[in-house]
């Protein structure tokens, strides 16, 4: 039985760009991913795009024994980038081209769907009985979208250590750290970490606008204390992020061009016209175009439909 969502249509996804710098805070809704459930920060209502940042779930922190926690059966992305990111724990990747990645802390998992891959994630059989992570989306601009699909696994990225923490690139490039992730928009994406009792600072753009996420421990920008799983929307037109911290903490900062194109999300496809969406939905339903996770063992996730539409009787 599929689940059924809303038509593409009412998935359009404009970046509504900030004139000017700003601190909104987005509250995370919560979302079950199997039996997992998610912090979800982006897309939200008032917000679906951050430079071309259009997806950010948060998972865990948790323990587990026996059970699996993570267990994403094969599906397919057109469109987008998937960028995983953990602070603790492992996942393993598989995709339709035999890719596969142990990912743990650190290590930069970057997916470019371009016109179709199949993945899946799951927590591998030896583990630590942690898992705390990230996963965003990056939408492809149209040039680039239709690309061959492609995946790095990176193990070691350049960090920064400037007075009162540290600061990783996870995506794009800062005061000559450059993450070796491929990048089709002007964009960042990076780990920071402030020491207990000091104060970090890093450079802005001021034509990118900016969220800012509070992974753990306490901290305060512009005069204010920011909450956990919660993204703050920091604007355009600022040229440099202080955060203070008290007890030590760990963020995460997105920041990019305000996304001049219009998409669509649909189920886990960016497109620009429900007709593509359709398209994607039918080949993945027909088995055509996306290849297999030849390492998964299971089924693989049936497409959701719309109202509307006549999906392919499989
Ligand atoms: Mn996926």
């Amino acid at each position: 039985m599929s689940n059924l969502l809303p038509s593409p249509e009412s998935e359009e996804c404009r970046s509504l760009p900030g004139e000017r710098a700003t601190l909104e805070a987005l509250p995370a809704r919560s979302v079950h991913l199997g039996s997992l459930e998610v912090h979800r920060l982006l897309p939200v209502r008032s917000r679906r795009l951050i430079g071309p940042w259009c997806f950010f779930d948060r998972f865990g922190p948790l323990t587990f024994a026996e059970s699996k926690p993570m267990d994403v059966a094969p599906h397919p992305h057109i469109g987008l980038q998937t960028l995983s990111w953990l602070f603790s724990g492992e996942v393993v990747h598989h995709d339709s081209l035999d890719n596969e990645c142990l990912v743990r802390p650190g290590h930069l998992s970057l997916m470019t769907a371009g016109r179709g891959i199949a993945h899946t994630e799951e927590t591998p059989s030896a583990h630590t009985g942690l898992l705390d992570g990230v996963q965003f989306w990056v939408a492809l601009p149209d040039a680039h979208r239709h690309q061959a699909p492609h995946y790095q696994c990176v193990p070691d990225l350049t960090r920064l250590e400037p007075p009162g923490g540290l600061i990783t690139p996870f995506l794009g490039a800062l005061s000559g750290a450059e993450s070796p992730g491929l990048a089709f928009s002007p964009a960042i994406g990076v780990d920071l970490t402030v020491h207990p009792g000091a104060r970090l600072s890093m450079p802005l753009r001021a034509d990118f606008e900016y969220g800012l996420f509070l992974a753990h421990g306490d901290a305060s920008v512009f005069g204010q204390p920011l909450a956990v799983n919660c993204l703050y929307y920091l604007g355009t037109h600022r040229g440099e992020l202080e955060v203070g911290s008290a007890s030590g903490c760990r963020l995460l900062l997105l920041g990019g061009e305000p996304f001049p194109e219009k998409i669509l999300m649909w189920w886990n496809f960016v497109a620009r016209s429900a007709v593509e969406i359709a398209s994607a939905r039918d080949a993945w339903q027909a088995q055509q175009g996306f290849g297999h996770v030849r390492a998964y063992r299971g089924p693989r996730l049936e497409a959701p439909i719309w109202a509307g539409i006549s999906p392919r009787q499989d």
